[in-house]
């Protein structure tokens, strides 16, 4: 494989026209979200150095379509196994079922050299979960499509190297937008999506644990813009004297961010010493 050791984490796509990220760690590579067309997705994968058919599992957080699109036949295709909750692999009608694997909040599943810990959110679908990552080279958190931060969930975020949070919309975008308006009761409800506020608190309630790095994803292309949720978060940090965290924003369609774990860039450093 052509990825450097370490925890390696991109996002290749985030939004409601499709979510995938992988995370890789010493030859275990997982894609977190399958929600891009199949090509799409096999393209990025190749162009990271990791095969398809080499994939350790499949995470879905949920069976919107804008998660889950491809991944039953990416699994079938491949022989890569779904890692999900029951109500979301009772959604996905997987043909074989012995490529399932359910996933129950709050237990640790071995996958690899990565242990996966899902836990519950609230959002309008079967059993959505998040995940925790933990390697023994980093740990990561991806959280998007939630309707608001219960404590437990904020337990998730704290201590992590990099945390992936949704910050989907802007208020007052929303509410002067064209959405009809039981989409924005919708987006705006406690089953719902994140606002850039709540992800901002989120992070605050971290107090003196909080992420090292912090992707802001799921933003909407209606109701948000990266420029809103970094000011909003970025506001809020500062206010809790966490201005020092660095925030990004990921993009809809295409790879913009990766992150490598601070154990690999330190054994790259003496190559530049
Ligand atoms: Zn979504
Ligand atoms: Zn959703």
């Amino acid at each position: 494989m052509g990825v450097p050791s370490g925890v390696n984490i991109w996002s290749f796509a985030s939004g409601s026209d499709g979510n995938c990220y992988v995370v890789e760690s010493e030859g275990t590579s997982l894609l977190v979200e399958c929600g891009r067309p199949y090509a799409q997705i096999k393209d990025f994968l190749e162009s990271i150095g990791i095969a398809p058919d080499e994939l350790s599992g499949i995470l879905l957080t949920h069976a919107h379509g804008d998660h889950c699109r491809s991944a039953r036949y990416l699994s079938e295709t491949h022989r890569v196994p779904i890692y999900a909750s029951c109500g979301t692999l009772g959604a996905l009608n997987l043909a074989e079922v012995s490529l399932g694997r359910p996933l129950q909040s709050h237990q640790t599943y071995p996958v690899g050299q990565i242990d996966v810990k899902p836990f519950a959110v609230p959002h309008d679908c079967r059993e959505p979960l998040g995940f925790r990552f933990e390697s023994g080279t980093g740990r990561a958190a991806v959280a998007t499509d939630l309707g608001w931060v219960p404590h437990n969930v904020v337990r998730q975020f704290r201590d992590l190297d990099l945390l992936v949070l949704e910050a989907n919309y802007d208020p007052h975008l929303l509410h002067t937008g064209t959405y009809p308006y039981f989409l924005k009761q919708r987006v705006s409800g406690t089953y719902g999506h994140l606002s850039n506020a709540a992800a901002g608190e989120a992070i605050a309630a971290c107090g003196d644990r909080p992420p090292n790095v912090v992707w802001l994803a799921h933003l909407s292309e209606h109701n948000n813009s990266p420029k809103h949720a970094l000011q909003t978060v970025g506001r809020i940090l500062r206010r809790q004297g966490l201005g020092h965290v660095p925030v990004k924003t990921t993009h809809h369609r295409r790879s913009n961010l990766r992150w490598t774990s601070a154990v690999a860039r330190e054994r790259q450093l003496p190559l530049f010493a």
